[in-house]
């Protein structure tokens, strides 16, 4: 079933919400883990991150340091498969452009085929500083729209150089990424909304946000979208804080702020477990807001705050 068909028919708001592979060489019960904890609360869907390589240094017997590259967190499709097959549940792999080339995106674009798995969501990719800044656009996509074409036309059953690609009984559906406090490289929101409006036109059926921790920004975000014809389901995104650390952190790592009142309550907490149960109630709070806005549901992030979902979803969805 396409998500889009879900977020517009479910009787009940959705419950979804996203994991990572396990670092290189962990068990994939770690992702076990999470979704038996999560699954009594019948998630309409689960996203499945995916990572480009990163660079490491390898120290030498010499004492001098080998930079090599690794993909920390590998297994996007197997992992998706797997969730399918073990729990029922419709998985969403995260398809990207960043150190993936078109023929490599167009491999994984079978395999996910063959599996049966056809709902993506379609994104650039995180910027790494050592990123080469001017990837070949004849090798790789540069922009999230630009996979976006290359996924259509596989849907079209138009392959790399024009080969013919058989035997696509369900097409690919897709949501894309949003940003209710602007993409940090878009020169202003305009800009930003500009190039959604843009990928509502190629065919992404609903955007999922970055996180935020003020819904108010989102409203306002929501109502720009609307005033310039994005009609597509715009599913709110929400990290709970799990760590006094997350105060920086968060910020730093996703560009976003963090409203006063929140992050004067955790300045004062004398530990990471106050800090925890702070998150929860801020994002208890902001769920229950969303969905009294009419929202369709909300989609989780729950890397290191698992336990954290597991206790907003009780308050919120049971
Ligand atoms: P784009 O749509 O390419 O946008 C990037 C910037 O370019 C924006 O400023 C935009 O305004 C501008 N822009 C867009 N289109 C064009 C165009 N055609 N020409 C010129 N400028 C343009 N990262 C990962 O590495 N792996 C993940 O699994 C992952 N999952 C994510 C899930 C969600 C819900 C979100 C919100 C983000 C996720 N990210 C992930 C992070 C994301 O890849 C980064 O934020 C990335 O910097 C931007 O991705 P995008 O798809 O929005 O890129």
């Amino acid at each position: 079933m396409k998500i889009i068909d879900i977020i517009k028919e479910s009787k009940d708001p959705i419950f979804s919400f996203e994991i990572l592979p396990p670092l290189k060489g962990n068990s994939i019960y770690k992702v076990f883990n999470i979704i038996d904890k999560l699954k009594r609360f019948n998630p309409q869907f689960v996203n499945i991150t995916s990572h480009h390589s990163e660079y490491i240094y390898k120290p030498l017997p010499d004492g001098s340091l080998r930079r090599v590259s690794i993909v920390k967190r590998p297994g996007t499709v197997a992992i998706s498969a797997a969730i399918q097959n073990k729990y029922g549940l419709i998985p969403v792999p995260h398809i990207i452009c960043k150190g993936f080339t078109k023929e490599e995106t167009e491999y994984a674009l079978l395999d996910l085929n063959f599996l049966g798995i056809n709902n993506l969501l379609v994104l650039r990719g995180d910027e790494k500083s050592y990123d080469i800044h001017h990837p070949d656009p004849q090798i790789y996509n540069i922009h999230a729209s630009d996979l976006q074409q290359q996924i259509n036309r596989f849907n079209m059953g138009i392959g790399l150089e024009d080969t013919t690609i058989e035997g696509i009984q369900t097409p690919f559906s897709y949501g894309m990424a949003c940003y209710p406090e602007k993409h940090e490289e878009a020169p202003n929101m305009e800009s930003d909304i500009y190039y959604l409006k843009k990928k509502v036109e190629g065919g992404a059926d609903y955007f999922i946000t970055q996180m935020f921790f003020d819904n108010s920004k989102f409203f306002d975000f929501v109502a720009r979208c609307r005033e310039e014809g994005i009609n597509v389901p715009i599913l709110p995104g929400i990290k709970p804080l799990s760590k006094k650390s997350h105060l920086t952190v968060l910020p730093k790592t996703f560009k976003i702020d963090l409203p006063e009142d929140l992050a004067s309550e955790v300045r004062a907490c004398r530990n990471d477990e106050e800090a925890k149960e702070i998150g929860v109630k801020w994002a208890i709070r902001q769920c229950r807001d969303l969905l009294d806005h009419g929202f369709p549901g909300v989609h989780f992030y729950t890397m290191s705050a698992s336990d954290s979902v597991v206790k907003i979803a009780e308050k919120v969805y049971g």
